[in-house]
Order: structure tokens, then C-alpha cells, then sequence
């Protein structure tokens, strides 16, 4: 597939474990759409013991939500200078998507689609309990469906991999019942504006990559 012709403008919506991270990177590393992961930049504002990982760790320890405002704010400054992007893990409450919207309109950057990653929840607490992440830069490895070569080891840059504090079995089972009862319902707010497109996060990492690819150069051929 040719890359696509314009900047990609994504959101990546589901639940923790479904593949988002994973396929973001892969459009970074193909289409320069910048990842941006509201998780991965909190959990650096919370390395770097800034005021705003402060007030966010404790949210994130228990499995909740943090507040839209901080959120919010923090999305604005990402968003001002860049022309193509995929959001990983933003929004996750209508009140989130609703302030991306009128973000969006006031830059003219409109999005091109909303991909929703499905899974079993059975497969997302698997996944989640083998997950490896470089917390260098958000790369996943799965102990049991993609092993590094080396254990606990990057293939790509030789350093090591961490088990993420909230992946733990009680804190994930927390995070999921978050998605349902407060992200969930952006499905039908997404799909109300044309935007959403449906993909099995269950398959192969390569099939939904080769799903995300069709998915875009159907959406980059029609008039959005
Ligand atoms: P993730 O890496 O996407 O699984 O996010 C890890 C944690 O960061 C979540 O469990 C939340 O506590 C917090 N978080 C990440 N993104 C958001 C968001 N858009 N809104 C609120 N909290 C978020």
C-alpha cells in the first residue's frame, strides 16, 4: 500500500490490552503520524515527579480515570502543532471527546476516523497479564503472543523491559470496568458521526495491521 496521500488525523479507541499502542507505532513508524498516548505522557509526568503526575498517579494506581480537566489541558498542548497524529488512549469520556471536537474545529484539523479495537474480555486480561512494556518509549512485548527474543529485553533497543504497576490482576480488572462504564459510550458517539470504524483486536498484531491499512486507504480515498 502507498502511504496515505495526506496527514492521517486517528483516534485509537477500546480497551486497555486491545492493540492500540501497538498498531500506533506502527503508523508512526510508517506514515510519520505522530503516537500520542495520554498514558505514556502521564506516566512520564509521574517519572518525572511533576505537579500534574503528582495529582495524576493516584487515579492511575487505582485503575480510574484522571479528571478530563487535567487531561484536557494537557491534550491542547500536544495537539497546537502537529498536522498528523493518532491518539492512543484519548478520549475516554464524552466530556473528552467533546472538547477534541471543538480543539479540532478551532485548528481545522478534522479527523479522518475513530478506530475501535474489540476484544473478549477474557483475551484483554490474558493479554494485560503477560504484557512487557520499554517504559523508554511504550513498546509492548507479550509473554505469551509476542515474546521478545531476549526475556525482559527490547528487541530493538537492548534495554530493559518493566511490568507496568496498573497491569497487575485486580488493578486491570478495575481499568476495564472504567472502559465499559466510562468510555464505551463514545462507540455510539463516535458512530453517530460517520467516523468509526470496527476492528478485531483479537487477530494476529499483522492481520490488524493489514485491517488498519485497508481501513485508511478506503477512508483516504472518500471525501471526509
Ligand atoms: P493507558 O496507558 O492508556 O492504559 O493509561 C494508563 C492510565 O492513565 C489509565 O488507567 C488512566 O488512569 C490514565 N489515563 C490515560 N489516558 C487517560 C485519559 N484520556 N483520561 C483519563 N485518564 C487517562
Amino acid at each position: 500500500m502507498s502511504p496515505a496521500s495526506r496527514p492521517i488525523r486517528l483516534v485509537f479507541l477500546g480497551p486497555p490490552g486491545a492493540g492500540k499502542g501497538t498498531q500506533a507505532k506502527m503508523l508512526e513508524e510508517r506514515f510519520g503520524a505522530r503516537q500520542i498516548s495520554t498514558g505514556d505522557l502521564l506516566r512520564q509526568h509521574v517519572a518525572d515527579g511533576t505537579h500534574l503526575g503528582q495529582e495524576a498517579r493516584g487515579y492511575m494506581d487505582s485503575g480510574g480515570l484522571v479528571p478530563d480537566s487535567i487531561i484536557i489541558g494537557m491534550m491542547e498542548q500536544q495537539l497546537a502543532n502537529l498536522d498528523a497524529f493518532v491518539l492512543d488512549g484519548f478520549p475516554r469520556t464524552v466530556g473528552q471527546a467533546v472538547a477534541l471536537d471543538e480543539m479540532l474545529a478551532r485548528l481545522s484539523k478534522p479527523l479522518h476516523a475513530v478506530m475501535l479495537f474489540e476484544a473478549s474480555r477474557e483475551m484483554l486480561l490474558r493479554r494485560l497479564a503477560g504484557r512487557w512494556t520499554n517504559p523508554r518509549n511504550g513498546r509492548t512485548y507479550n509473554t505469551e503472543f509476542n515474546p521478545p527474543r531476549v526475556a525482559a529485553i527490547d528487541d530493538q533497543d537492548g534495554g530493559p523491559l518493566v511490568q507496568r504497576p496498573d497491569d497487575t490482576p485486580g488493578v486491570v480488572a478495575k481499568r476495564l470496568d472504567t472502559y465499559e462504564a466510562q468510555t464505551s459510550p463514545l462507540v455510539d458517539y463516535y458512530a453517530k458521526t460517520g467516523l468509526l470504524v470496527r476492528l478485531d483486536g483479537l487477530k494476529a498484531i499483522e492481520d490488524v495491521t493489514a485491517d488498519v491499512r485497508r481501513a485508511l486507504d478506503a477512508r483516504n480515498g472518500a471525501a471526509v
